[in-house]
C-alpha cells in the first residue's frame, strides 16, 4: 500500500531521489516467510521506512542532493542502516534533502525541490524535507532524517510529524555522511511518539566504528509513555518566544503547556539568556566542520569527476565547481575563512567558548526542570520561493533548534495544532540522555 502511494503521489510530492521498490518488496517477503515460519520479529520488522539519503546504503546510490556525489555506491552500510535491516525494516527508498543537509527548506537539494504534503506550494522544511515528507504523505510509515541545526525537527513541525533529535552520542553516525561532526545525530521521524520511542530504540547504542558514540544501555523507550506527568518541572524559555516567533505559534504552544500542566505538570518561566548567541556561533561553528568535512570531495574517490581537467589541482577545482551547489560553496569558503591563520581565535575559538556559555544555560535550567518547551520554529512551512533570496530569513527558521544541537542534548518536534491549514510544532527539550523523560512529556501531550 505504501508503495501504491508512492506510485499516486510522489510526482506531486517528490519526497524520493531513489525508490528502492524491488528491494521494498523482497524485504517485506523475508518478514511474512519468518512469520509463516513461526518466528518471532522485532517490532520494526516489516515496517516501511524511508531513509535520508546521506545515509550510506550498500549498492543504493546514495547522493546527499548533490551532483558531487551522483553515481557513488558506498561499499557498506550506515550502523542505523545496518541496524534496521537486521531487524526486517522494509526500505522504500532514498529520501531528498538540502544538499550536504545545508539548508531549511529542501529548496537547496541539487537535485529537485520536495513539496509540503499539506500544500504544494509550500516547503516541507529541511535539510531533512524528503525523510518529513514521505511520511507526512503516506509514502512511508516512518523515516530517519539527520539534525545538525533543526534538520529533523523543523520539517517534522512543518510537515505535522513527530521529529527526534537524539542526545549526541545516542546513536551511531557511522555512514551518515558527516556535514559538522560535532553536532550531527541521525533520528527518527514518525507519525506519533509511540513510533518515535520504537524506532530510537531500534536505532541506539554504542558502535565500536564511532568513537563519539556512548557506552550506555538503551532502554525500552515505550516504557517511558506511561501518561503521568504528576510533578513534572517544565521550564518555559522566555528567549523561546521573541526571536521572530509568530503570535498564533507561541498561543499553540502556551496551550500546549497549559494542557500539560491540568494533567499534574508544574511550569515557570525560565532564562536561556545565551540563546541568541546560538545562531550566530553555529553559523561559524558548523561550517567551519564542513569546509574539512568536504575536502574529500575531490574528483578521486567519489561520485563525480569533471572532465575538463588538465592537472591533477585543475582536477580538484573544477569537480568541485561542477559539483557542489552555491549554499555549500558559499560554507566552505565561510568555514575555511574562520578557520584560517589570523582568525581561528577571533572566529572558530571564540564560537566554541560561546558554545560552552550556551550549554551552561541549559546544565542551570535542568537543575530545576525535567524539560523545557517552546516552540520548534517562528513561523509555519513558508511558500516555496519565497526565502530563496534573503539567507538570513531562511537561516531564522532554525533559531530555536539550533541551542539542542549546541548543547548536545535531545529535542523532539511534535504537532500542536494548525494555522491556515499548516501545522505548528512544539518542541520539547530534556537533558542529556533524557529521552525518557522527553517522550514520556511528549506522549502525554499527544
Ligand atoms: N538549516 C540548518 C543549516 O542549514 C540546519 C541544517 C541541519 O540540521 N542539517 O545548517
Amino acid at each position: 500500500s505504501v508503495l501504491d502511494r508512492v506510485e499516486a503521489v510522489e510526482s506531486r510530492v517528490q519526497s524520493f531521489v531513489t525508490v528502492t521498490r524491488e528491494q521494498a518488496l523482497a524485504q517485506a517477503d523475508a518478514v511474512d516467510a519468518k512469520i509463516a515460519a513461526g518466528e518471532t520479529v522485532s517490532a520494526a520488522a516489516g515496517i516501511p521506512l524511508a531513509l535520508k539519503d546521506n545515509l550510506c546504503t550498500i549498492g543504493v546510490e546514495t547522493t546527499c542532493s548533490s551532483k558531487i556525489l551522483r553515481g557513488f555506491h558506498p561499499p557498506y552500510d550506515a550502523t542505523v542502516v545496518e541496524k534496521l535491516k537486521t531487524s526486517g525494516s522494509v526500505f522504500v527508498g532514498k529520501a531528498n534533502l538540502d544538499e550536504f543537509a545545508m539548508g531549511s527548506s529542501t529548496e537547496n537539494s541539487g537535485l529537485f525541490p520536495t513539496r509540503n504534503p499539506w500544500n504544494l506550494d509550500y516547503v516541507p522544511g529541511g535539510s531533512s524535507g524528503g525523510s518529513t515528507a514521505s511520511v507526512a504523505a503516506g509514502e512511508a510509515v516512518w523515516s530517519l532524517g539527520s539534525d545538525t541545526g533543526g534538520s529533523i525537527r523543523q520539517p517534522a513541525a512543518y510537515c505535522g510529524v513527530v521529529g527526534l533529535k537524539p542526545t549526541y552520542g545516542r546513536v551511531s553516525r557511522y555512514g551518515l555522511i558527516a556535514f559538522a561532526s560535532s553536532l550531527d545525530q541521525i533520528g527518527p521521524i514518525t507519525k506519533d511518539v509511540r513510533d518515535a520511542a520504537l524506532l530510537l530504540g531500534a536505532i541506539s547504542g554504542h558502535d565500536d566504528m564511532d568513537s563519539t558514540s556512548i557506552v550506555r544501555d538503551v532502554p525500552d523507550y515505550t516504557k517511558a509513555l506511561t501518561g503521568d506527568v504528576k510533578g513534572l518541572r517544565i521550564g518555559v524559555p522566555k528567549e523561546y518566544f521573541a526571536q521572530g516567533v509568530e503570535g498564533v505559534i507561541a498561543d499553540a504552544v502556551r496551550a500546549a503547556v497549559d494542557k500539560l500542566v491540568s494533567l499534574g505538570a508544574i511550569a515557570e518561566e525560565v532564562s536561556l539568556p545565551h540563546s541568541e548567541y546560538a545562531l550566530p556561533t553555529y553559523y561559524i561553528l558548523a561550517p567551519a566542520e564542513a569546509s574539512s568535512n568536504l575536502a574529500r570531495y575531490d574528483g578521486v574517490r567519489f561520485g563525480h569527476r569533471t572532465a575538463r581537467a588538465t592537472s591533477h589541482i585543475d582536477l580538484f577545482e573544477k569537480t568541485r565547481e561542477e559539483g557542489f551547489g552555491p549554499e555549500v560553496k558559499q560554507r566552505i569558503m565561510l568555514g575555511t575563512y574562520a578557520l584560517s591563520a589570523g582568525y581561528y581565535d577571533a572566529f572558530y575559538l571564540k564560537a566554541q567558548k560561546v558554545r560552552t556559555l550556551i550549554k551552561r544555560d541549559f546544565d542551570q535550567a535542568f537543575e530545576k526542570y525535567d524539560v523545557l518547551l517552546s516552540p520548534t520554529a517562528p513561523t509555519v512551512a513558508f511558500p516555496i520561493g519565497q526565502k530563496t533570496g534573503d539567507p538570513l530569513a531562511m537561516k531564522l527558521s532554525d533559531v530555536l533548534t539550533i541551542p539542542a544541537n549546541m548543547a548536545g542534548i535531545p529535542a523532539i518536534s511534535l504537532p500542536c495544532g494548525f494555522t491556515n491549514g499548516l501545522p505548528i510544532g512544539l518542541q520539547i527539550m530534556a537533558p542529556a540522555f533524557g529521552e525518557e523523560i522527553l517522550l514520556r512529556a511528549a506522549h502525554a501531550y499527544e
